[in-house]
């Protein structure tokens, strides 16, 4: 074994060098004993926060029966889960993945099939916005269409045009008889928690509508109930024709699906896509429990609420702290701060408090809150988050 750096992992991520060994709801406890308040959710993940106990119930009881079939077989854990997010959703079929990047995949591949078997196989092009995340495959990377993340890799995968963020004109011009569908964030994860606001939703459905294109939704961040809503997608009454969730959806198990109508799936037929853990039924039983909790009445209510103090309390940090921070991003719990200083240094000084927060693109920090948080945990928080800016600005 042939250790170059000595670090046995690939180096594309600099790590911090925390060493967590258990977690409890909002709360990570390192190797030695150190307390810490996290408001990244594993990146939006773990909605219910770290070890619930009903989601290792879950998790433990499936794990004496079974671990894994592949799609051989039918899972009736596979088809309650499916029918429950058809029946909470526009959906009518359902492909699980393990992540969201494959659940991005499936749906530019379900919306390319759907055109290919109505007999224009020439549409294939989707369009897609400045400031997107959409993962981390080739094809995925294209629809990103960032250059830092494709710069090296060969050839861009062919077929993905990005449009600027909010311009209804250069998304028109672009459109074209190859266009197979328009690829959007609601509100944009790694882009900074840009909201599109409910209008534009509106008049991309319409577009595609006119233009008999599919209407995507990449609900992989924004979605599961982290904007008070279960999809994001619900405050502007827009329903897309595909849509790819995971991060939330699985609690912190590898999970994702890619949702989509009867009509826009009518290519997806035997054979033409596949997955060899996709659905496993360890991810369809905490994929189960976490609709449970999420989808009991009054959960997405607590969510609205306790974003709302999260909100409240950061624009109240923008107002004492201007030369930190300029405004606020996204919101509820879906929240940011757009910076004035470096992100990283933020990030880095509100570690110092001991809370936790994850940097986007555009100068932001991520404040993602476990979606099952208490108000009280919430202002210790923000009460961390101006310790923090105190010493700063010293
Ligand atoms: C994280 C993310 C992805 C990719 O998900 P992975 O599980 O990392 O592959 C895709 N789209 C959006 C909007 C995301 O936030």
């Amino acid at each position: 074994m042939s250790m170059q750096n000595g670090y046995p992992l690939f180096d594309t991520f600099s790590r911090i060098g925390l060493h967590f060994a258990h977690g409890n709801g909002a709360w990570l406890t390192t190797d030695e004993g150190e307390q810490y308040l996290d408001f990244t959710s594993g990146i939006a993940v773990n909605v219910l926060g770290h070890t619930h106990p009903y989601l290792i119930e879950a998790l433990k009881k499936q794990a004496e029966k079974i671990w894994h079939i592949s799609n051989l077989f039918e899972d009736p854990l596979q088809i309650n889960l499916a029918k429950r997010l058809c029946a909470a959703s526009f959906a009518d079929k359902i492909f699980f993945t393990n992540s969201g990047a494959e659940a991005v995949e499936c749906a530019i591949k379900t919306a390319r099939r759907y055109h290919h078997v109505n007999g224009n196989p020439e549409r294939f092009r989707i369009i897609t916005f400045e400031g997107a995340f959409h993962g981390r495959t080739l094809a995925t990377l294209a629809a990103t269409g960032q250059k830092k993340y494709l710069e090296g890799f060969g050839p861009k995968v062919e077929g993905f045009d990005q449009v600027p963020f909010g311009n209804d004109a250069a998304l028109l011009s672009a459109i074209t008889g190859e266009t197979a569908a328009i690829l959007i964030e609601p509100i944009q994860g790694e882009g900074g928690l840009r909201i599109i606001p409910n209008t534009a939703l509106k008049f991309l459905r319409n577009i595609c509508n006119e233009k008999e294109l599919l209407l995507i939704f990449d609900e992989v961040q924004c979605g599961i109930g982290r904007t008070g809503k279960f999809f994001a997608c619900e405050w502007a009454n827009v329903t897309p024709d595909i849509m790819s969730i995971a991060k939330g959806i699985g609690g912190g198990f590898p999970l994702g699906a890619c949702l989509a109508t009867m009509k826009a799936a009518k290519g997806m037929t035997p054979g033409t896509h596949g997955s060899t853990f996709g659905g496993n039924p360890l991810a369809m039983a905490v994929g189960n429990a976490v609709l449970d909790i999420v989808l009991e009445p009054g959960f997405l209510d607590h969510v609205r609420i306790a974003g709302d103090v999260l909100k409240k309390g950061l624009s109240a940090i923008v107002d004492n702290y201007p030369h930190i921070v300029s405004r606020t991003e996204g919101f509820g719990l879906f929240s940011g701060l757009k910076c004035v200083i470096p992100n990283i240094d933020v990030i880095s000084a509100l570690r110092n408090e001991k809370l936790l927060t994850v940097s986007a693109n555009t100068n932001v920090v991520r404040i993602f809150p476990p979606l099952n948080i208490g108000k009280e945990e919430i202002r210790d928080g923000l009460s961390r988050i101006e310790k923090a800016f105190e010493r700063i600005s010293r």
